[in-house]
């Protein structure tokens, strides 16, 4: 991921990005152009692929070109891509000229989440989407989806390592947001609602209206406090897109090769120790109404509505003094079948199967810092699991998934009768 002849074509790309900056900061109007000139590009590049997949009918797993550090960005572009629900729906999508028709005016773009109408997430996000698993064995140059990160999400600009789990947050809630905001006055939360059953289950609503991002990831918290004091119990419910899980203290040690005959972190001792009763330290006191001042309390999580997808963030960054650490424990996760039923509020109100989980994709941080290293991942596609790392996929198998140092787990409900609930 480092030699030579990458970082030459790296400087290359740097210049480009750098330029389609500049234009657009300088003209919408020249900005106009170049994106037209980009929409070409990309529609001979498509129908090159389709030459490829039409001589072929072997399913080629297409890797994605890292453009300087950005594989915090493709790891977390492949595991979507291989979340079927998410993935169909921006498929789908009609394309943006499509869209808005040859004859459509400069602003093109009508977008809430930034108030800039010159680019658009969800499009960017859609063609990156529409390019793999193509058939293409050349790896995709996922720069235009960059240069749309770089203008909506500052803090992502540069070519510095970035935490793969921050970008796949701002990455949902700017996706999320973009979707409520509506194209050319339609909006495609109607668009959703309309053509899908995906949001009439969804209770959950993060920002208001549900898009797509809500109806997959969208689970609810019930977050529990009792004041220590008077005993008053206060219910809250958090709607939530993904759950940062701890590895227990006790797990967090570095062992050297001869020790690790001890008890092995699992899943599921991450799990409980996020759903225990936890006694609220002192810098965090609890307003209490009823004491009508800050006091000791106990927290306590229920999970209150399991989402369709579930995404489990193994917090493997923690700060001391100075510097961001990695806990660089390995913990044992399942490929198939993980159950969520006891973490429910109410599990008598579920189905047999509904709490069933099967893994799906995994994001794997290779290196010590966060500042540093090399992220990858692993993802089933139609039953096989593939190792991507860039522009480099590999097959692989379960054994050596399930060996990952799993930093960003992504699991799919089970459904309860196969074909029942199609989308
Ligand atoms: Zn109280």
């Amino acid at each position: 991921f480092n030699n030579v002849e990458f970082k030459e074509t790296l400087m290359g790309l740097v210049q480009k990005v750098r330029e389609h900056l500049q234009n657009l900061e300088n003209s919408a109007f020249t900005s106009d152009r170049h994106r037209k000139r980009k929409l070409l590009e990309n529609s001979s590049l498509n129908s090159k692929l389709l030459k490829v997949n039409g001589s072929t009918t072997a399913l080629c797993a297409t890797g994605l070109r890292n453009l300087g550090n950005t594989c915090f960005m493709n790891a977390i572009l492949q595991s979507l891509s291989n979340i079927q629900q998410f993935c169909c729906y921006f498929k789908e999508l009609p394309a943006v000229e499509l869209r808005n028709g040859k004859t459509a005016g400069r602003r093109t773009y009508h977008t809430r989440s930034q108030g800039d109408n010159n680019v658009s997430l969800v499009e960017e996000f859609r063609k990156t989407l529409c390019a793999l698993w193509q058939g293409s064995q050349t790896a995709f140059s996922p720069e235009s989806l960059f240069y749309v990160v770089w203008k909506i999400m500052p803090n992502f600009r540069g070519y510095q390592q970035q935490d793969a789990h921050e970008f796949m947050r701002y990455l949902l809630d700017h996706l999320h947001l973009e979707l409520q905001g509506g194209f050319n006055g339609v909006s495609r939360s109607v668009i959703l609602q309309e053509n899908s059953n995906l949001s009439a289950s969804n209770k959950c609503c993060i920002n208001g209206a549900s898009t797509v991002v809500t109806a997959i990831f969208g689970g609810i918290l019930q977050n529990e406090v009792n004041c220590l004091i008077c005993g008053t119990e206060s219910r809250k419910f958090d709607p939530f897109l993904d759950l940062s899980l701890d590895i227990p203290s006790q797990f967090r040690n570095k062992r050297t090769k001869n020790q690790e005959s001890g008890p092995m972190c699992t899943l599921r001792d991450c799990l409980r120790s996020f759903t225990d009763l936890e006694e609220l330290d002192e810098t965090e006191l609890y307003m209490c109404h009823k004491c009508k001042k800050k006091q000791k309390s106990t927290k306590k999580f229920w999970i209150q509505k399991l989402p369709k997808v579930l995404c489990l963030h193994l917090k493997r960054f923690h700060w001391t003094a100075y510097l961001r650490n990695k806990v660089d424990t390995y913990v044992e996760f399942p490929l198939r079948g993980l159950d969520m039923k006891c973490y429910l509020l109410e599990p008598e109100n579920s189905g047999p199967e509904s709490c069933l989980y099967d893994l799906v994709a995994v994001v794997v941080h290779h290196g010590s810092g966060v500042g540093s290293g090399h992220y990858t991942a692993y993802a089933a596609h139609e039953g096989r699991w593939f190792h991507f790392n860039d522009s480099t996929v590999t097959l692989t198998d379960e054994e050596t998934v399930g060996k990952a140092k799993a930093y960003i787990l992504f699991y799919v409900e089970r459904q309860a009768k196969p074909g029942a609930e199609k989308l």
